[in-house]
């Protein structure tokens, strides 16, 4: 008997699953809205300007590998800082934020969630209903019980909010909230200022804990009102966990560039807050790799690659709003009697489209068109070259 005969087949990761689907097809038709990626008009994944010159500048100067420190790149640390809290503000000067490299967003979820599990060992999980599924994955991995908060109303085609705040209100003290800061994901619903005001509301009401995912930050309105979120939160003088991604905002991907920052009540309390992070880190993978987060690290803390990067970020943001409208109007061109123009009303790389299971397989097996069976279609896929394809296609369905 081996030892490995009781193994189950864990179920294949949806997403990753449809990706070899599309890589199947031979329709020469066919086109991918089922990733989580931003393609340019050319159906192209960018390699950003920005990065180019970064790597150019760090090619001229060939430096040796040692190991990094535990929590990673120094001026990357300070960088993200800078980025999420403002280098200026009061709680970045006065020491309140650890903030730690990590292996892409989902490195900074799983090191926040080993943490959150020492701090609140008993703490239950809310995430939105629904949420990106790693949300659920990464907790339950790390102990907790998850469940969910109310978010999307599939009939108003919005957010459910009086059903979130409820969810909220009937948290018990401690419960830690996986919130979207900008453009969630799946849905593209975010809420709205006056809406974030209520929900840290009950937070600190509550005594909730929030750990706000960041993974879309510039993709929504811009870098710094995407992450004003973060800044209401301070303010009101909560602990928080912030999970940092440039996975799409640099297009970066592959380098799993990421972070987690901490804001502790004072200096003090930041600095055991770090050690504990550090902790995560060591028992996880030791230390992070060098790379990505040299390359970031260089763009944010060099004002004209700096000038570049917000500039090529602000084109794929413009590029997805286009497209958004784009799709509204094709749709209507192509003959859909319903009003689509929620879909601008939505942000981020994604679009809950409305389309039901059935007409999301149809839409896969007769036209190659393919999207997640909840009828999530990555917008940041679709160019002026393939778009007027998509539009019929769904107008068929
Ligand atoms: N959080 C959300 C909401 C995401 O959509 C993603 C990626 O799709 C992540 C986190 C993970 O980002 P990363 O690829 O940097 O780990």
């Amino acid at each position: 008997m081996s030892l490995f005969s009781a193994v189950e087949m864990a179920p294949r990761d949806p997403i990753l699953g449809l990706n070899e689907q599309y890589n199947a097809d031979t329709n020469p038709n066919k086109v991918n809205l089922g990733v989580g990626v931003y393609f340019d008009d050319n159906g192209k994944l960018p390699l950003l300007q920005c990065v180019q010159a970064a790597e150019k500048t760090m090619m001229a100067t060939p430096t040796a590998r040692g190991y990094l420190p535990i929590d990673g790149i120094v001026a990357y640390d300070n960088a993200v800082k800078a980025l999420v809290f403002g280098a200026e503000s009061d709680v970045v000067k006065s020491g309140r934020v650890s903030t730690v490299q990590a292996i892409g967003g989902t490195g900074g979820l799983k090191i926040g969630a080993d943490f959150l599990k020492k701090v609140s060992p008993n703490a239950k999980v809310l995430i939105s209903d629904p949420s990106w599924e790693n949300h659920r994955a990464i907790f339950v991995n790390a102990g907790f019980e998850v469940s969910s908060y109310a978010y999307y109303d599939a009939e108003k085609r919005g957010v459910n909010f009086d059903g979130m705040l409820a969810s909220l209100n009937a948290a018990a003290a401690g419960t830690i909230v996986v919130l979207h800061a900008c453009c969630h994901n799946p849905t593209g619903y975010d809420i709205t200022d006056a809406q974030w005001d209520q929900v840290i509301a009950v937070v600190k009401a509550k005594s909730l804990t929030a750990f706000l995912d960041m993974a879309y930050q510039g993709f929504g309105h811009g870098i710094a009102e995407d992450g004003a979120v973060i800044g209401k939160f301070v303010a009101a003088g909560l602990n928080i966990f912030v999970s940092t991604s440039f996975s799409k905002s640099f297009s970066l991907y592959g380098e799993r560039v990421g972070a987690l920052s901490v804001v502790a009540s004072d200096k003090e309390e930041a600095s055991r807050v770090l050690s504990q992070l550090k902790i995560a880190i060591r028992t996880n993978y030791s230390n992070p790799p060098i790379h990505g987060g040299a390359v970031v690290a260089a763009v944010l803390n060099n004002p004209e690659l700096r000038a570049q990067w917000e500039q090529e970020l602000a084109e794929m943001r413009v590029r997805i709003k286009a497209m958004r409208q784009k799709l509204v109007d094709s749709l209507k061109a192509a003959g859909v009697k319903q009003d689509m123009s929620f879909i601008t009303t939505q942000i981020g790389m994604f679009s809950y489209s409305g389309l039901t299971k059935d007409q999301m397989v149809r839409l896969r097996s007769e036209f190659g068109v393919y999207g997640t069976d909840t009828g999530r279609m990555c917008v940041a896929a679709l160019n002026s070259k393939n778009i007027d394809y998509v539009c019929a296609s769904i107008a068929k369905v």
